[in-house]
């Protein structure tokens, strides 16, 4: 198996927003703010090669919304998914699989394109099965005011009408998947969100998604404002940092605009950084 990162491009939420309860003078060491109050941001995939098998995890924000809503999120850098593919040989019709940790439009908004021959939208991935859950589709297909505008019916209405929509069976917490990895659970950012953790030369790398968004969240009250069940967030993050502590997991960013990868220290204050590396270098 061979892991690659996989840049999509960056883009800019508000930092209040994205530190809850946190003061700015404390977040804003780690990830500093614009002159609006916006944090940049990554969108970073991961792409799992194994055997015939090549798997997306996440897919960015996509190119297909209006210029008015991509002008509230500032995209910016030079990476796209394709450029990013074509830099490791691969192209999106190679993509077997295209697993979805969750359906917020920066994570599935690249799974769909706009057709322009015919104005409708369609699967940007002629070749491949998308991942979701039960549990979070039917959350994400009927939701609810305050996440609304995270689940845009330009990605879940083509998802479904794609025929190429297939749902990770959920067990407790913790699954095994048909795709080589098992997945972990959680419920606080929204309701069955799915964190990746892959067995990779003898260390697990897990795809923190939104449950660890950047090295700034790593304390276990830094949980996001955006987050649904911000108390199970905390239950899950302490879980989960404490096993990714005590077995020295690589932990993999997907907002983090700087650092990709990570292991975790214990410390009598909780879980804190511990060394900061690339994918490649391990
Ligand atoms: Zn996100």
């Amino acid at each position: 198996m061979k892991l690659h990162s996989i840049e999509t491009g960056h883009f800019k939420l508000d930092g209040g927003a994205m530190f809850g309860v946190v003061p700015k003078s404390i977040w804003q060491k780690t990830n500093p703010a614009d002159s609006n109050n916006l944090i940049d941001m990554a969108m970073r995939c991961l792409l799992v090669e194994d055997g015939k098998r090549l798997t997306l995890i996440d897919t960015g924000i996509g190119n297909k919304q209006s210029e008015k809503f991509f002008s509230h999120y500032f995209l910016h850098g030079d990476s796209t998914l394709d450029s990013s593919l074509n830099r490791l040989g691969f192209h999106r019709d190679d993509i077997t699989d295209v697993f979805l940790t969750h359906l917020h439009f920066d994570h599935c908004g690249g799974a769909i394109e706009l057709e322009k021959s015919s104005g409708q939208f369609r699967s940007a991935f002629a070749n491949a099965h998308f991942w979701t859950n039960q549990r979070h589709w039917e959350w994400a297909t009927k939701p609810n005011p305050r996440e609304k505008a995270s689940f845009l019916s330009d990605n879940i209405i083509p998802l479904h009408e794609s025929g190429q929509l297939k749902f990770i069976e959920r067990s407790e917490n913790r699954s095994s998947t048909p795709l080589g990895f098992d997945v972990i659970f959680v419920d606080g950012h929204t309701d069955s969100m799915m964190l990746p953790l892959i067995d990779y030369k003898g260390r697990k790398v897990c795809y923190m998604a939104d449950l660890l968004p950047s090295v700034g969240h790593i304390p276990l009250a830094y949980v996001m404002g955006y987050d649904t069940r911000p108390l199970i967030t905390l239950e899950e993050k302490a879980a989960i940092l404490q096993t990714a502590t005590e077995e020295n997991w690589v932990l993999f960013y997907e907002h983090d605009p700087i650092n990709e990868c990570s292991t975790l220290m214990q410390t009598e204050k909780g879980p804190r950084l511990g060394d900061v590396f690339s994918l490649n270098t391990i």
